[in-house]
């Protein structure tokens, strides 16, 4: 029996996530979840997958879910000190990072230190602390899955050859809902179109960074640091039927892909039975039905938070914490419609152009470069 932490549990990974463990009863046993603010959800989940600790964020939100499941066998924490007890849960053997945004940083962090293998979705947490997770993770000898469709499709790709014998990863990217528009056709963008992807049903702020391509930015910065490859050995690749999920050119030329439908199950279950594979139903590709597949170059001009995340890349150090931070605020802005569209990689730009870069921020100068990222938004909007 594996037995599972999910942090981010009432989101759409963990629901997901969630879905499987009910697949594999007999081999998967939730210990720990955790939520921001859905209680109804969490209170639901805690009856059913019998979870020994669940954590709220909000102190609101975990005082009434304790007087939901008052008969429940379960401890109900709150906050940041709530996720790192459940990082560190002696009980759980691999950790999944279904949190959406940088506040998984310091939980990932602990759980390394205490020897949990991670089940990554939270990208956010290798943009912005790569540098310092993967060689953590070598030291105390723990698996960084990746749950990341795309990275779970490179890493699928390289198994069992040996280092070095990348040329390229082709990552691959639907081009979002906006695929073909010029940079004047978006500017009256409404929420309400951003968040219809043509091809995958996800969380609010990941669909919204799937249609300015900012997600796959994010991504780009992901692979370079689990598959250890220089951001010119990263090419995106737009693919619009979203059923190859990514490729790995090697250096005799040789291009292998993993491909499937787009479902993140298949990834989640990949990344917790690893290097073991189950069965999965009901999620065959059709070729026939599919008939062709088809590659575009990506806009770099008018999608150009793909263009600052090679560049934050590029200049490392705290600059893909702002390129990230600035993403996260300006998302939310956008979302509560206080700003437009296409002031998402504007303001994502004006904060890369204020920085002050830090070479290789520790924990705290990665919060710090959050936190003044926030501050000149303030000052900004
Ligand atoms: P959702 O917005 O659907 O879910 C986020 C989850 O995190 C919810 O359970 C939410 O709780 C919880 N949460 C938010 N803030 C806090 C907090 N402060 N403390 C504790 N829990 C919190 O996001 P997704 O599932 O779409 O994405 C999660 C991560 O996975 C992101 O990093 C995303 O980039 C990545 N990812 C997602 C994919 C997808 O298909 N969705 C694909 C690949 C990667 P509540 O519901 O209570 O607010």
């Amino acid at each position: 029996m594996k037995k599972i932490a999910i942090l981010g549990s009432t989101g759409s990974i963990g629901t997901q996530t969630l879905d499987i463990v009910r697949n594999n009863a007999r081999e998967l046993e939730v210990v720990a979840l955790a939520a921001g603010s859905n209680v109804e959800l969490m209170e639901a989940q805690i009856r059913e997958f019998h979870p020994q600790v669940a954590v709220m964020w909000s102190e609101e939100a975990a005082a009434q879910l304790r007087i939901r499941v008052a008969d429940c066998p379960v401890r109900v924490l709150q906050g940041m000190e709530g996720l790192l007890e459940i990082a560190v849960l002696p009980q759980a053997e691999v950790l999944v990072t279904a949190i959406v945004g940088m506040i998984g940083i310091r939980p990932t962090i602990a759980a390394i230190r205490a020897g949990k293998d991670i089940a990554l979705a939270n990208k956010e947490t290798l943009v912005c602390a790569g540098h310092i997770i993967m060689p953590l993770a070598r030291e105390c000898g723990v698996s960084i899955l990746p749950v990341d469709s795309e990275h779970s499709a490179i890493f699928q790709s390289l198994n069992g050859e040996p280092a070095g014998r990348i040329s390229r990863i082709l990552l691959t990217a639907s081009g979002g809902p906006f695929r073909g528009r010029t940079r004047e056709q978006l500017a009256g963008v409404q929420v309400e179109d951003a968040l219809k992807h043509p091809n995958w049903a996800m969380g609010r702020k990941i669909t919204i960074d799937s249609s300015t391509l900012v997600n796959k930015g994010l991504e780009v910065m992901e692979a370079k640091w689990l598959f250890d490859v220089e951001p010119e050995q990263i090419q995106v690749v737009v693919h619009p039927q979203s059923i190859i999920h990514s490729m790995v050119e090697y250096i005799d030329g040789a291009v292998i892909a993993q491909l499937g439908v787009p479902d993140m199950k298949l990834p989640i279950q990949y990344a917790l039975f690893y290097p073991d594979r189950k069965v999965m139903r009901d999620n065959r590709v059709d070729f026939f039905k599919l008939g062709s597949v088809t590659f575009e170059e990506p806009e770099m001009e008018t999608f150009y938070g793909l263009k600052l995340a090679y560049q934050a890349l590029k200049q490392g150090g705290s600059m893909p914490t702002v390129y990230n931070a600035a993403n996260e605020k300006a998302v939310a802005l956008f979302l509560e419609r206080k700003i437009g569209y296409l002031q998402i990689p504007e303001l994502i730009q004006r904060c890369m152009e204020h920085h002050e870069l830090t070479e290789n921020p520790n924990v705290e100068e990665i919060l710090a470069a959050e936190q003044s990222v926030y501050d000149y938004i303030k000052e900004l909007i």
